[in-house]
């Protein structure tokens, strides 16, 4: 029988995840039976979201179980199948990252298109992160010709693609991010039109009003939000009136035990009739096909930069999800995992 590795919540932290609230658990894996489809997980990727679910509180998505292993999106190929739909060879997206190989039922897995784009873009421009950044802009944000758009954590996984989408469709667009390298990915690589360190700026509100002005507007018209506190409160300082705010994450406020004390200036919601409008991607899958269709294009264009940074090894995930919040990632973060 085959053995697999998974890495399990063992207990829920309070405030920063410490090493001893996961444990790396072997497993046996039988041959899959009728119904059940055997896949080794070639890539899987870590996000923010998993923070929420690894504590038990109420949330649009149920937290993780004990002594089980975590769930994450991820891409791999079908070994054995018990089900008529599948294949070995097959590659296919499931929400059952955080393991090796495993038996899953054919209706938790989708096939996706080997040859249609790189394996890992099924995880970031043309997966849940492509969806994230494109319902946000379109559809919540109602991106409009014209519009100056703000996105911060811009250099992460949600906030690389939401930089491209709004340049691609022909807007300028200030970006913010955490230290000189990253500026300078969203520059070189993303083209954005202004790059603000955050952790440089004594105050975040100055350094938005400086590369607005620099770009030559008079405001922001959109802000994608994944940061919340200080940088929400910039956007709403430097809104302009009837601006249009996607509030798709507050990562600022995920480890923070004390209650938030930013944004101070709320009141500018009502005197710039601002629409401020939080959102979660699940909730838009029917925006997926369109999405899919417009990556597709971009990439075969040289368009979408694919944004990643790689770790090796089921035993480098957790080093993988600390990343996200130690800032030591660029991009989509995934474990390459064979
Ligand atoms: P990222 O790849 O962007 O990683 C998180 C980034 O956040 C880090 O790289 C870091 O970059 C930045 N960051 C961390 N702590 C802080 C802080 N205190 N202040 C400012 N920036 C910080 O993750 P994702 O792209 O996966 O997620 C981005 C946001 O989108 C998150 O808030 C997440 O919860 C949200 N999200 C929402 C979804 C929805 O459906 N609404 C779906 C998916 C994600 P830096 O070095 O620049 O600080």
């Amino acid at each position: 029988m085959m053995e697999s590795r998974e890495i399990q919540l063992k207990r829920r932290p309070v405030g920063t995840p410490a090493a001893d609230d996961f444990a790396m658990v072997e497993v046996p894996v039988p041959a899959p039976a009728a119904g059940e489809v055997q896949v080794r997980n070639l890539w899987m990727a870590v996000d923010p979201a998993m923070r929420g679910r690894m504590s038990d509180a109420k949330s649009y998505i149920p937290p993780f179980e004990l002594d089980a292993p975590m769930e994450g999106p991820a891409i791999g190929e079908v070994l054995a199948s018990g089900d008529p739909g599948f294949a070995p060879g097959d590659l296919v997206f499931s929400r059952l990252g955080w393991r090796e190989v495993f038996n899953a039922p054919a209706s938790m897995l989708q096939q996706r298109d080997r040859k249609a784009l790189p394996t890992q873009a099924w995880l970031c421009f043309a997966g849940m992160p492509g969806l994230t950044a494109y319902a946000g802009l379109i559809r919540i944000a109602t991106l409009k010709p014209g519009d100056v758009v703000f996105v911060s954590a811009a250099s992460g996984a949600v906030g690389s693609i939401a930089c491209q989408i709004a340049r691609n469709l022909g807007h300028k667009v200030i970006g913010s991010a955490g230290g000189a390298e990253k500026t300078a990915f969203l520059r070189d690589v993303l083209n954005v039109d202004a790059a603000i360190d955050y952790k440089a700026e004594p105050s975040l509100t100055k350094a938005l009003a400086r590369e607005v002005k620099a770009i030559g507007a008079s405001g922001i018209d959109v802000y994608f939000d994944n940061v919340g506190g200080d940088h929400l409160q910039a956007a709403l300082a430097l809104a302009n009136n009837f601006a249009r705010f996607a509030i798709c994450g507050m990562i600022s406020q995920y480890n923070v035990t004390d209650a938030p004390t930013v944004p101070r200036n709320l009141t500018m919601l009502m005197t710039k009739r601002i629409r401020m409008e939080g959102y979660i991607a699940l909730d838009h899958m029917d925006l997926e096909a369109a999405m899919v269709a417009q990556m597709t294009g971009w990439n075969a264009a040289g368009e979408m930069a694919s944004a990643e940074t790689v770790y090796d090894g089921i035993e480098r995930a957790l080093d993988a999800f600390h990343g996200l919040f130690t800032g030591a990632n660029i991009g989509r973060t995934m474990v390459r995992l064979a």
